[in-house]
């Protein structure tokens, strides 16, 4: 470091945040609390009590909210624009109107208070770029660019001709298939090149996909762990949608670090993932909240959807019970305005975490920040706490959320919102690109 930039930092200005209610992420909520930030990372963050002199803040810089905690993370949404829960919709969006959508889509993420996602599929790292420039307002967005399965996989275009669907993949459609181990190697090398931060691939048939069964795995074990390796060997983490058991063991066996779905997975799953340290991203707002809205789903999607949401909800009360690690994520993800899978709620999977999952609210919180970086493996940013030398990423709330969790899934409770120390959202200044309130 120059000595310029020693001084820089050194010279920062101080901001503070004092609350009645702090709630760290991981840990015990603490009261009468202070957190003090500088150059976009945390100084203090606890009792006003222990804060030390030298990090004294001066009243103006102060700023007073009921409850803060951590900028949430939702670990698996998509911003590709598509307007309904279809392979048509999404591998048909043009990219003109995915970049138009989905510019309104990240400013609804981050009024909502998620300050980072894991994007499991779409066009976040392009999306990044405008944020970091300041073109845009979003959250930080870790990008697997490309979902990866095989041929007449979940994310293959089943009614389309081969040959289109594969030309849509040039113009980058998030969308990749991929067969037998060098190709899956390539596709791998692929989404490195396009900037992922992590890789996903799908080891069993899905929901929206046309023809393809979720309880069959797809990819073998051998092309699995290509995938694996190969993303290692660039310290990425790769992540497996997975509905079907033989396609969970799989993901997990070949080393996978995170799990998206879960749904039929029974006591040998659980007892893998326990002993590999798999995560379980469990996606239960695109269930649950699939159910109430046929409209956005293919006729034949939604029929696939409704014995997948019911064992699902059994799937993920097992997995809390037993201690499977479970990072948030809720697969939400259409561009269309105020139906229950459009971006800017995504704090419902939270809710649903407590409702349906059987967590306590406050390991719901800690599923949507301290152990939602883990999904990112070796490329996890130092965040999802209000801990020293944290990223200084956190919001407030109107009121506490551990009384009453459900206050989490409205944006509107969400008063404020930071990322990286700067003020993004306050009382009268709203984060606004289209008129998206409800
Ligand atoms: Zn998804």
């Amino acid at each position: 470091m120059s000595s310029a930039q020693v001084s820089s930092t050194a010279g920062a200005a101080r901001s503070a945040v004092k609350a009645p209610l702090l709630i760290p992420g991981r840990g015990e909520p603490v009261k009468d609390a202070i957190l003090v930030h500088s150059a976009g990372k945390i100084d203090y963050a606890g009792p006003l009590s222990g804060l030390p002199k030298s990090l004294n803040v001066a009243p103006e810089r102060t700023t007073e909210v009921p409850v803060l905690l951590p900028g949430l993370w939702d670990c698996h949404v998509h911003f590709i624009g598509h307007l309904e829960q279809s392979m048509d919709g999404m591998a048909g969006t043009q990219p003109f109107f995915a970049g138009v959508r989905t510019a309104h889509d990240v400013a609804a993420t981050l009024s909502a208070g998620f300050t980072s996602v894991r994007e499991t599929a779409g066009w976040g790292v392009e999306l990044s770029q405008e944020i970091e420039a300041g073109r845009l307002v979003g959250p930080n967005i870790y990008s697997v660019c490309a979902a990866i399965s095989c041929t007449g996989g979940h994310v293959d275009h089943h009614t389309m001709k081969e040959h289109h669907f594969h030309e849509l993949g040039c113009h980058g459609i998030p969308l990749v298939v991929a067969d037998g181990v060098p190709e899956c190697i390539k596709v791998v090398r692929q989404q490195l090149r396009r900037g992922a931060k992590a890789i996903k691939i799908c080891t069993s048939g899905g929901v929206s996909s046309d023809r393809d069964d979720p309880r069959h795995q797809q990819f073998s074990d051998e092309e699995i762990k290509a995938m694996v390796d190969e993303a290692a060997r660039s310290q990425r983490a790769l992540t497996c949608h997975a509905h079907g058991l033989p396609g969970i063991i799989a993901a997990v066996r070949n080393g996978a670090t995170s799990v998206e779905h879960g749904t039929y997975l029974n006591d040998e799953a659980i007892a893998l993932m326990k002993e590999k340290g798999t995560i379980l991203v469990p996606t239960r707002g695109i269930m649950e909240d699939g159910l109430t809205a046929a409209e956005v789903w293919s006729p034949r999607a939604f029929e696939k959807l409704k014995p997948v949401a019911e064992q699902h909800a059994k799937a993920y009360r097992a997995a809390v019970a037993a201690g499977v690690k479970i990072a948030s994520g809720s697969d939400y993800g259409i561009s269309q305005r105020n139906t229950p899978l459009s971006h800017g709620h995504n704090g419902r999977e939270i809710e649903l975490a407590v409702q349906i999952g059987g967590m306590t609210p406050l390991q719901a919180i800690e599923a949507a920040t301290a152990v939602a970086p883990e999904v990112l493996g070796p490329q996890a940013p130092k965040a999802g706490q209000l801990k020293e030398g944290y990223d200084a990423d956190f919001i407030a709330l109107t009121s506490n959320p551990l009384d009453d969790i459900s206050i989490i899934a409205n944006p509107d409770n969400v008063t404020h919102v930071w990322l990286a120390g700067k003020l993004k959202k306050s009382p009268g200044r709203p984060i606004l690109l289209s008129s998206y309130s409800e």
